[in-house]
């Protein structure tokens, strides 16, 4: 099996395993809130992320309603999210970038999003393909960078410019997103940093899970 079949037969197989994904990942209905959702997420959980933003997506509704908040009331409104206070800053300037240059808009380029307080690479990546259906590059968040590695995707283990590199030229970008999805889903679920094998759907096709394997039958 070649790489890149190897990584069609791991989407069908994760999408068989996972059918339901909604609920796992940051909820939204405008692109405005996906950037803040986001953003919010860094280093916190999605679930977290939802139980916060059900109630600030009722106050904030535009880019204005951020850059005109007042900074004391917006930390204590997302203070159980880690990183609140420099949190709050970001949503503040974010709702000012987009007013000064964006027109109140969600910009739908990558290099546009990138000038926004607080968003990365794996973040501008994601809103170019959930919200404007214009997948630019693999997210490659925590679980993406442990899992891929681990499936042969790429050697690096690190850097996640170069990971994205590698998963960018070997995946179609029609599937950019669904891997995103679906690694993380695995990642929480089997590939954790202490890989479950044995339970997982591709260790026939994965060769850390056959080298691990191996080594556990003796041959
Ligand atoms: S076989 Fe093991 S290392 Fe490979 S993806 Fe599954 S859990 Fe991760």
């Amino acid at each position: 099996m070649t790489k890149r079949e190897a990584y069609k037969e791991v989407l069908r197989r994760l999408r068989q395993r996972y059918k339901k994904t909604d609920e796992t990942f940051v909820v939204w209905t405008t692109p405005l809130e996906l950037v803040v959702g986001t953003v919010l997420s860094a280093q916190c959980t999605d679930k977290r992320v939802n139980l916060v933003t059900k109630n600030l997506f009722k106050n904030y509704k535009t880019a204005k309603d951020y850059a005109k908040a007042d900074l004391g009331t917006l930390k204590r409104e997302i203070y159980s999210i880690g990183f609140y206070n420099s949190k709050a800053k970001y949503l503040k300037g974010i709702g000012a970038r987009l007013l000064k240059a964006y027109d109140g808009k969600v910009p739908k380029t990558l290099d546009d999003l990138l000038t926004l307080p607080g968003v990365s690479r794996k973040t501008a990546n994601l809103i170019m393909a959930k919200a404007w259906g214009k997948p630019t590059g693999v997210a490659v968040d925590t679980h993406v960078r442990r899992v891929a590695p681990r499936l042969g995707w790429t050697k690096e283990t690190n850097n996640v410019a170069k990971i994205e590199r590698d998963l960018n030229t070997l995946l179609d970008s029609k599937d950019y997103l669904a891997i995103n999805e679906h690694l993380i889903m695995l990642g929480r679920d089997l590939c954790k940093s202490t890989p479950n094998c044995a339970a997982c759907p591709l260790q026939d096709i994965c060769p850390t899970g056959r080298r691990n394997l191996k080594s556990k039958s003796g041959y």
